[in-house]
């Protein structure tokens, strides 16, 4: 094959804890993330020469150096020399459809791709944990991007433990265009305000990562309950983007008003989702939500929870 169709799928957050800090900078996480059908499509076509193209005409990402889909092609091409002299470089196509800057992991889903496309391309043969030790390089998010359904992540985000996949779960996410949240500045807001209050040593901090497993959420999540899931979402990060961001606040306050089974915002925001009772409760949700806020800055999407991360497009 000389090229490749993948859907990049992403993520929104059912949980997320902050635990404390870790040796080398991050936060020690729990978090369960879970895939949505909402997907970027990235399209790698084999090129003559050595370079990496990058194409995607949304304003919002760039087409250098700086794109997480180019710096996975660049990882690929220094970790497989071989393979890279043999192949040469790629056209790399982002057809964007997830909100950027959202908390919806959409740079991670994509360079997921392109390190799941390359294997494909070159002939790597390489294991789903070996895709995901060059993701976490990457990025923390990009390991789950890989493996998708829905998975307890801890250290970082990186390290894995799928649970039983959730479908049919329907959901409207709401995200200003305009309004962007740096994961960075997030969680660097959350230390200043909440440092205090950081489990310090390793034995604790293990022991309540550990805790997540046996939690409420997992417990809703086995049980494959709606309902109970959308009564135990929690995201730490709320407590400083909520009261910074009014507009993402009213959000929520909205969806929370239409008789909706929960709602929370996503990772480092400033994206909110809302867990509907069926699809077609979603469609009217959404309709209520566009009445509401005309403001076409507002993007207002119908979506649902997925087992699948990065696939072949038509597999
Ligand atoms: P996460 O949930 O993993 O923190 P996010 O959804 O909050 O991610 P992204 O959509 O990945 O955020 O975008 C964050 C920033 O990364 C953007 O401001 C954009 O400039 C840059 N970026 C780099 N590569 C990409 C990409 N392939 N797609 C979107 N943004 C990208």
């Amino acid at each position: 094959m000389h090229s490749y169709s993948l859907i990049a799928p992403a993520k929104i957050n059912l949980y997320l804890e902050i635990i404390g800090n870790r040796p080398d900078g991050f936060h020690e996480l729990a978090m369960i993330l879970q895939s949505i059908e909402l997907a970027d499509i990235i399209d790698l076509e084999m090129r003559d020469d050595k370079s990496f193209l990058l194409h995607c005409d949304h304003t919002q990402v760039p087409v250098d150096g700086s794109n997480l889909a180019y710096k996975a092609a660049e990882l690929m091409a220094g970790e497989f020399p071989e393979a890279f002299a043999k192949y040469g470089g790629l056209d790399i196509t982002i057809s964007k459809n997830i909100p950027v800057a959202a908390g919806l992991a959409g740079g991670s889903s994509n360079a997921a791709a392109v390190l799941v496309g390359i294997d494909l391309l070159w002939n790597l043969g390489l294991t789903q944990s070996e895709l995901g030790e060059l993701g976490a390089r990457l990025g923390s998010d990009v390991p789950f991007c890989i493996l998708g359904g829905t998975a307890i992540a801890t250290g970082r985000g990186e390290q894995l433990a799928p649970l039983p996949y959730l479908e049919d779960i329907y959901i409207v996410l709401a995200k200003y265009r305009s309004l962007e949240v740096s994961t960075a500045g997030a969680y660097k807001s959350y230390r200043q305000e909440y440092g205090h209050t950081y489990l310090r040593d390793t034995e604790s901090l293990a022991a309540r990562a550990a805790a997540v497993h046996s939690g409420e959420m997992v417990k809703a999540i086995l049980q494959k309950n709606p309902q109970e899931i959308a009564q135990k979402l929690h995201n730490d990060l709320e407590k400083v983007i909520l009261p910074t961001y009014p507009q993402v606040r009213e959000l929520r306050e909205t969806f929370s008003q239409m008789g909706i089974l929960g709602t929370m915002m996503s990772g480092s925001g400033p994206s909110v989702f809302a867990i509907c009772a069926s699809k077609t409760q979603a469609e009217e949700v959404k309709l209520q939500m566009r009445n509401r806020f005309p403001n076409p800055d507002l993007e207002l999407f119908v979506t649902k929870m997925s087992h699948r991360g990065i696939h072949v497009d038509g597999q």
